[in-house]
């Protein structure tokens, strides 16, 4: 083998797993190099909300301990799951952050309910996430970071941090001052203005992974873009380095303790997805960084003998696509997750007819599209079905609210095609192939419930996580609104993704596990590359990235232990046997 290169560990992918996992394993004086098979480091991860679940995390004095997440989790996981897994989640996960903190990165916890509110053990305070950061203390890696979609962007340009989203997406208390805010910081930056048109302001996911990637570049590790893992190469049965393509060439790296796979999960195969999912969905409606996921760490890693599990499921989100403009035969992918519980609407499935509490967690809103694509065969996509009032005031996917985006500065070639309207139900029915009195039922069925602020067939604003995305100013329930000012309009949803939740069978040390469950010497794996410790459910919002980071660290450590390296004070209790 033409070896040229050896590290302790090599980390493939580059997202919030992959920057942990070199991170805690530099931080241990272990070499490292990720490679990172886009042009852009920072993965799905750098565009997301950035948010992390991490019950009892110890950031504030509060009274949420392991007893009561482990409660909360027990009675919400289905199926079977590996306990330790879980557990140790909820234990290394106060120490992972405990580690961010040492390391100077500035995470907050943020008041969001779980996202099953009612489930004894839920809170409302367990998810994190990182203050603004400036791109540019990143140096010249600054524009190499993956972008925060334009659609997340006020006007396509400027970044938001996710309170000043939710006020101007719905008008809410303060919105002009935030827009003109966001407008003077970005113009009068004329130092980054020359330079790009990127706005410095990191946010959210971006802000998180700008703050960590700037303490992976400081402590000397080398993410090698344009990488693509290929194979694992083992010898006697021990995982001893990669082969990768770069541009063409192929090579191989020697990894001396270690290979962590962090390359994400498998939402842009199709033909994976063919093969795991019930309900496949389809790739072009994953919210995911199209170039990236592809679920070749996967495959590589099931050749060698891995075992897999949950990889039945997606991180499923609610989505709608439109044009992106000034970009010719380009369609741009809307997360719709928070638009579907607004007040003034409803979602039916092609029969006309309610699936779901429109308002549930985006994840339990997938699951409930499957399964009634399942029962009825009309779903995926269904529709969400508004009015003039709605329009008005809120996003519906990409179709900002009317002060933003006024009916007449749609282009009239997306009219019914990507939103439909018409002057009644029963019109706008037609329009969308939709049985006509099964839709006018279900519209006088919400206006009944709208009256009476209670929802006989699904709870819908029925709890708090609901209500933290109704509307304050509707009541009884700030979730159920009439619907009932022409024009009315209806836009597709479908079966999106944030990731997918299954991948190589890992255990509670982040080891890859074979068919027989035994650790396959020196291969660990996390984040969407592994099985989620949740089996099909997300308890919360940052449960992708919380458990993430976490393993990523544990698997860290157990590399650092058995290369004989001191593990700090605030590491893992489980450490390394053999
Ligand atoms: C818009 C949006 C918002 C979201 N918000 C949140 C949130 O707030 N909280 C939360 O918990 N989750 C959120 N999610 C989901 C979350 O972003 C992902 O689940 C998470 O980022 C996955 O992290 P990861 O490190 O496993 O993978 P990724 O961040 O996707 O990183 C994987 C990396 O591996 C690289 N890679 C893939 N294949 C190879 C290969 N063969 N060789 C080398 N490299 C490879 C990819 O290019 C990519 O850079 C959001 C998702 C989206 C789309």
């Amino acid at each position: 083998m033409n070896q040229i290169e050896s590290y302790d560990v090599l980390v493939v992918g580059s997202g919030s797993a992959g920057a942990m996992a070199a991170l805690r394993a530099a931080a241990q004086g272990i070499s490292v190099l990720i490679v990172e098979k886009t042009h852009k480091y920072g993965g799905t991860s750098a565009a997301s909300g950035g948010v992390l679940w991490i019950p009892n995390h110890q950031l504030t004095p509060n009274d949420d301990s392991r007893e009561q997440a482990l409660q909360y989790l027990n009675q919400l996981v289905r199926g079977t799951i590996q306990r330790d897994r879980l557990e140790a989640f909820v234990d290394q996960g106060p120490q992972m952050i405990r580690f961010l903190k040492s390391e100077g990165i500035g995470v907050m916890p943020a008041a969001w309910p779980d996202y099953f509110p009612d489930v004894p053990g839920a809170r409302a305070d367990r998810s994190i996430i990182c203050g603004t950061f400036d791109g540019r203390e990143l140096g010249d890696k600054f524009t190499l970071m993956r972008e925060q979609y334009t659609r997340f962007k006020l006007l396509n340009r400027y970044a938001m941090d996710l309170a000043e989203f939710f006020a101007i997406s719905t008008r809410g208390k303060g919105w002009i001052m935030a827009f003109l805010k966001i407008l003077w910081r970005y113009w009068s930056d004329l130092g980054t203005r020359s330079m790009t048109r990127r706005d410095r302001r990191f946010t959210s996911g971006a802000a998180l992974m700008g703050q960590v990637y700037k303490r992976v570049f400081e402590r000397g590790v080398e993410v090698r873009l344009e990488t693509r893992l290929d194979e694992l190469l083992v010898t006697d049965g021990v995982v001893k380095g990669i082969r990768v393509s770069s541009f063409g060439r192929c090579y191989e790296i020697a990894a001396r303790h270690g290979v962590v796979l962090c390359a994400g999960g498998f939402e842009w195969n199709q033909a994976l997805r063919d093969r795991y999912f019930p309900v496949p969905g389809m790739t072009r409606h994953s919210s995911t960084p199209e170039d990236a996921n592809r679920g070749e760490a996967l495959l590589a890693g099931t050749r060698i003998g891995a075992a897999t599990e949950h990889t039945e499921a997606g991180w499923w989100i609610p989505t709608m696509h439109m044009p992106m403009p000034a970009v010719s035969n380009f369609e741009e992918i809307h997360q719709a997750a928070f638009d579907v519980g607004r007040p003034h609407s409803v979602c039916v499935n092609r029969e006309g007819a309610r699936f779901v509490d429109e308002a549930c967690g985006y994840d339990d809103f997938g699951d409930a599209m499957v399964a009634d694509q399942l029962k009825t065969g009309a779903n995926t996509p269904c529709w969400l079905v508004f009015d003039a009032n709605f329009r008005s005031k809120f996003t519906a996917g990409g179709f900002m609210p009317t002060a933003i985006m006024p009916d007449r500065s749609i282009p009239p070639d997306w009219w019914d095609h990507y939103i439909f309207r018409a002057d009644s139900v029963e019109a706008l029915a037609a329009k969308i192939h939709v049985p006509a009195a099964a839709l006018q039922q279900t519209v006088a069925n919400m206006n009944q419930y709208a009256h009476t602020g209670t929802d006989p067939q699904f709870g819908r604003g029925g709890n708090a996580y609901d209500r933290m995305f109704g509307d304050p100013s509707v009541q009884p329930n700030p979730c159920l609104g009439r619907i009932e000012k022409p024009p009315y309009y209806a836009v597709a949803i479908n079966l999106g993704d944030l990731g997918t939740k299954g991948g190589l069978k890992a255990d509670a040390r982040g080891r890859v596990l074979d068919g027989n469950g035994k650790p396959i010497p020196q291969l660990y794996a996390a984040g969407n590359n592994s099985g989620t410790p949740f089996g099909n459910r997300y308890p919360g919002a940052g449960a992708t990235i919380g458990p993430a980071m976490t393993f990523a660290y544990v698997a860290a450590d157990d590399i650092a232990a058995r290369a004989g390296k001191p593990v700090e004070a605030h590491a893992c209790s489980i450490r390394a046997a053999a």
